[in-house]
């Protein structure tokens, strides 16, 4: 027992030695320029609200988008990705929101064969590895009011504070745009040591910005995903020349798994089709015009094939506009316009309502 606990202590005497002589042949570990350059690009992009470290931030998270009720997501990137000369970070499938089907990641699996390689390799593990979880949030800044609506990726201490008040039944919706609720909050220290002091506006109040409607975007559609063949698309573009990837994912079962079930499920379905006598066929095609029929009845009385008309237009946000567009099938591209102004002028073009309906 106690020599068992001597040869510990000796060992951790040596792997204090060891770290020690890692320390005095470079001094200290110094942050790699590269890693330095790929963050800043990402975080640098003008698009994301950042806190006020030194004052006491004031914020109005926004309400959700749409009937869906997603007023906060949660992600976990994989930085690292070069792409058109911009450097990009994708979300992790598997570690991932939880609206999103959890597959088996294809980066996670290279990195986890790039930490046993040489320094090189992981280095590059170090490049790709996945951020810890950000909460994503559409907010105004109380202090900042003129600056709209803007998006911040949260810590994770956020993401627990705001959820917890989401499902705080004595506490009413704290993003009802008149009677919800501003978020203080205050940081200290830095780095990984950041701490964030939360807490709630005791009044309620309506948002400060007026024009939070024509804002507000559809936060799932803020993060671009990339699928299991596309991520590792990309792992061949940005590290295949240095590694190999297709050996590191000789191994990896998502993608083939997946493909394979879907095979297997096609193929059964055929099967059964082939079981169905002539007499079975053709009532199974009776019963599908059938139901066509219905559904083609149901929308004639829908409202949404009524026409539009100029006022229900003219008051609709941006968001509703959308709608229409999707609705109506309008081939309206989110390029064609940069207001809601003008995207409702082309919705209108393509609607056929006229100017002369118009009271402006
Ligand atoms: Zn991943």
């Amino acid at each position: 027992m106690s020599s068992r606990r001597r040869l510990g202590v000796r060992g951790n005497n040596k792997e204090i030695e060891m770290a020690r002589k890692r320390h005095s042949d470079k001094g200290h570990h110094r942050p790699d320029k590269k890693y330095v350059e790929k963050t800043r690009s990402q975080t640098s992009s003008g698009e994301w609200w950042k806190p006020d470290a030194k004052h006491k931030n004031q914020i109005r998270v926004m309400p959700a988008w749409d009937d869906r009720g997603i007023c906060i997501v949660r992600r976990v990137m994989h930085f690292g990705f070069e792409e058109g000369g911009r450097n990009r970070a994708f979300p992790c499938l598997e570690d991932n929101e939880p609206w999103m089907d959890s597959i088996p990641c294809p980066v996670d699996h290279v990195i986890a064969k790039m930490v046993k390689g040489d320094k090189d390799e992981r280095s590059a593990a170090s490049d790709l590895k996945a951020s810890s979880a950000r909460f994503l949030v559409q907010i105004v800044d109380c202090n900042d009011i003129e600056a709209g609506v803007q998006k911040w990726a949260g810590p994770l201490s956020f993401g627990k504070y705001f959820l917890s008040l989401l499902e705080d039944d004595d506490i009413e919706d704290i993003t009802d745009p008149e009677d919800g609720y501003d978020i203080y909050f205050e940081m200290s220290g830095s780095g990984r040591g950041t701490k964030y002091d939360y807490r709630l506006r005791a009044k309620s109040s309506p948002i400060a910005y007026d024009d939070w409607e024509e804002d507000l975007d559809d936060l799932l559609e803020t993060i671009e995903i990339r699928d299991t063949e596309e991520l590792i698309e990309l792992l061949v573009e940005n590290y295949g020349n240095a590694f190999d990837i297709k050996e590191y994912l000789e191994d990896f079962e998502g993608e083939t798994e997946k493909k394979g079930k879907k095979k297997k499920k096609a193929r059964e379905k055929d099967e059964e089709d082939e079981e169905k006598t002539p007499a079975q066929k053709r009532k199974a095609r009776r019963a599908a015009k059938a139901a066509a029929e219905e559904e083609e009845k149901k929308k004639v009385e829908e409202p949404g094939e009524e026409e539009w008309t100029a006022e229900e237009i003219l008051a609709m946000n941006k968001r509703k506009l959308l709608k229409v567009v999707k609705d109506e099938e309008l081939p309206i591209e989110d390029e064609d316009w940069d207001s809601a102004k003008e995207l409702r002028e082309l919705i209108m073009d393509e609607l056929n309502i006229k100017e002369e309906d118009v009271p402006f």
